[in-house]
């Protein structure tokens, strides 16, 4: 494909980390450092750890900001302008210079990593300019590591990790991280409270805990079940400040629509609650426990108990279906719903 032809940027699309966000492609589709069992973009087809150019800056930023101007004239909003590609986009050596160039068009920048690079000084000093920037942190211990992200081989875990603490140490923008739970890995309380003690030191301002929910690269990945999901948001939450659901529902999480099934919805798709404060929650609302019955038998709704309490949270897996893309949807609007991920990423 000539550069002419390649679009750089799509969007504006809700993501509900960035409110209206303005996706930036700066990398070719599947050059990653990673090959992630998980990956929503099939598997790594250029599995590289050197930093080169890819594009030209100025393509980049034209696109972009070409897109701006058709977003103003539509009258569509945007909140961020963020690097999002279908691959790691700190492997671009022109990064640092296009965040900043874009900044210049007036809204915060926003990059979502694999982190497979931040122990590198140029990486850390180009994320630094940043608004906004996601660590994917999956695994602490390195054979987890090895087996979920399947990196490049010279890599190295802990040069990565403390490459991270480096990082979030000057970092002035808003770090967060993204941690993506599959089905066979190790799921014992050990594992989770690694993970915590590490999100506990790098201190995110929200740790987001994800699953997959699309099809992943690897037939036969699946998120865990809603239990196991529970018990890594409970562990893990103890240790960090804000810790959250990113499990693909890009609603207003606590923005009361009246709707009480879906304002319960909404609030679960981020934080299981236990019975108390769903109870609370329905007491306010002038509703009765008919709702939880309702969405359980709908299994929109899970319950699960953890520690003497019982949890209810957003059923994620039966939703699966309902969220892929029709055989009709265009490839724009196909690559455009895959974006809160880096598996979203
Ligand atoms: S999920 Fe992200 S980091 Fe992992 S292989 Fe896919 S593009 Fe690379």
């Amino acid at each position: 494909m000539s550069e002419r032809q390649i679009r750089y940027s799509f969007g504006p699309v809700p993501s509900r980390r960035l409110g209206k966000s303005l996706g930036i492609n700066n990398i070719p589709a599947k050059v990653c450092s990673y090959s992630c069992l998980y990956c929503q973009v099939g598997r790594t087809t250029a599995m590289q750890i050197e930093r080169r150019p890819f594009y030209k800056v100025e393509a980049i930023v034209n696109d972009v900001r070409n897109r701006v101007e058709q977003a103003r004239k539509e009258n569509a909003n945007i909140d961020f302008l963020t690097f999002v590609p279908d691959g790691e986009p700190t492997l671009d050596v022109n990064l640092g210079k296009e965040i900043t160039l874009l900044k210049t068009l007036g809204f915060p920048v926003g990059v979502i990593t694999n982190s497979s690079l931040i122990w590198r000084d140029d990486v850390r000093s180009e994320l630094a300019h940043a608004d906004w920037v996601s660590l994917k942190m999956d695994a602490v211990r390195e054979p987890d590591w090895r087996r979920i992200n399947r990196p490049y081989r010279a890599l190295s875990l802990s040069t990565i990790l403390d490459g991270a603490l480096e990082f979030a140490k000057t970092f002035s923008g808003k770090l967060v991280t993204e941690t993506m739970l599959v089905q066979g890995g190790d799921e014992n309380n050990a594992h989770f409270s690694e993970i915590a003690d590490f999100l506990s030191r790098l201190r995110p301002s929200v740790a987001y805990l994800s699953v997959p929910i699309r099809p992943p690269a690897e037939k036969g990945v699946h998120g865990p079940d809603e239990s196991t999901l529970n018990r890594a948001f409970q562990i893990i939450g103890e240790k960090v400040a804000r810790m959250e659901y990113l499990i693909g529902y890009e609603g207003d999480a606590f923005a009361s629509t009246g709707d009480i099934e879906k304002d319960l919805l909404s609030i679960t798709a981020v934080h299981p609650m236990r019975r108390e404060a769903v109870s609370k929650f329905l007491a306010q609302a002038g509703a009765t426990w008919a709702v939880v019955e309702r969405l359980l038998a709908r299994a929109e709704l899970a319950e699960t108990a953890y520690e003497g309490h019982q949890f209810y949270l957003r059923k994620f897996k039966e939703n699966i279906e309902q969220r892929m893309p029709s055989a009709g949807q265009s490839s724009l609007s196909r690559v455009m719903g895959g974006k809160e991920r880096h598996g979203k990423k």
